[in-house]
């Protein structure tokens, strides 16, 4: 029987890994399908402590996966499929195989939203993505237009990452103002290469029939004005949805599926605890993902100490 499981390997679990191991706990650590998280899809993280002038974002996982093993903690690259949380210890279903569990620490993050469009869907891949970094320079979109929906700090980031590759890149967004934060904002539009479309959203993506990006129709929300934009791709940068389906009747959760805490970092089910992206709508940082991680190692701890006394 394993004494804790964690599900997820971003900050939120990777930190919750490194403390239960030093705290002798021998961590079970699952990766779920993507081994490091969120943060391997970023370039430069410049916004975690100790990194002055900043840090890959894949190099920071690997670096907090290694740290965590080097205490102990198992990382396994598996998937959780079901739960039972009735029995004492609970049972997890990972990879087909039951395994008992004392405690778990829910660190299943987020994944992207889609826009929810059938071509979106059907050219993914083929033009359509979630991810700068990961397809960005691709020869198909060497020096093409692109286009990057949304108006956050992803889609900022992309924005200008791409900018590297792309002849021109257009940021597409709903509203007349960017939600992302100050300076992020105000590199982007000082970009000569980023052509910010205001006020828009995207209502197709072109064009099923050739197989590949070739452009996007766009609806100016306060005009209703329809226009095509040529571009070879479509990088998705809208924000993100909780990991939390297989949870879903089990753990308490809001109505967009992000597990809610009591105190610290407690679930409605005694021994369940939460960290990260999965339960935190709000702040969404790396860092604040860490120090989730962190107080629900502690709070796993504590509760093992409570059984044997
Ligand atoms: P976000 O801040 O939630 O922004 C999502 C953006 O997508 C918003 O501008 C939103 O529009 C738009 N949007 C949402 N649903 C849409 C839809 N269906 N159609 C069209 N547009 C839609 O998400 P994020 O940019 O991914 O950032 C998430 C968190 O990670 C934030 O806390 C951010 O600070 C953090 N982050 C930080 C960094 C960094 O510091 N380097 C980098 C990336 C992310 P509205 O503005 O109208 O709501």
């Amino acid at each position: 029987m394993e004494q804790v499981v964690i599900i997820g390997t971003g900050c939120a679990g990777l930190t919750a890994a490194l403390y239960t191991a030093r705290a002798n706990l021998n961590p079970l650590v699952l990766t779920g399908i993507m081994p490091g998280g969120l943060l391997t899809t970023t370039s430069i993280v410049e916004n975690f402590p100790g990194f002055p002038e900043g840090i890959d974002g894949y190099e920071l996982m690997t670096r907090m996966q290694k740290q965590a093993e080097r205490f102990g903690a198992r990382v396994k690259f598996a998937t959780v499929e079901a739960v039972d949380l009735k029995k004492k210890p609970f049972v997890l279903t990972i990879d087909g195989e039951p395994v008992e569990a004392q405690t778990i620490i829910i660190a299943s993050g987020a994944g992207h939203r889609h826009l929810g469009l059938k071509n979106e869907d059907l050219l993914e891949k083929k033009g359509v993505t979630y991810c700068a970094t990961c397809d960005g320079a691709l020869p198909m979109f060497r020096n093409q237009p692109l286009v990057v929906v949304g108006g956050g700090d992803s889609a900022c980031e992309e924005a200008s990452y791409l900018t590297r590759f792309a002849s021109v890149v257009y940021l597409i967004h709903r509203r007349d103002s960017l939600r992302a934060s100050k300076i992020m904002a105000e590199r982007t539009l000082a970009n000569p290469k980023i052509k910010p479309i205001w006020d828009s959203v995207v209502t197709d993506v072109l064009d099923v029939a050739q197989d590949k990006v070739t452009g996007v129709k766009v609806k100016n929300v306060k005009t209703c004005e329809e226009t095509v934009i040529d571009c070879a791709g479509v990088f998705v940068a809208i924000g993100h949805v909780p990991n939390t389906q297989v949870f879903k009747g089990v753990i308490d959760m809001d109505e967009n599926g992000y597990v809610t805490r009591k105190q610290g970092s407690e679930t409605n089910v005694p021994g369940v605890f939460v960290a990260g992206d999965c339960s935190d709508h709000v702040y969404r940082q790396a860092i604040t993902a860490a120090g989730m991680g962190c107080a629900a190692a502690i709070d796993a701890e504590r509760y093992l100490a409570g059984l044997t006394h």
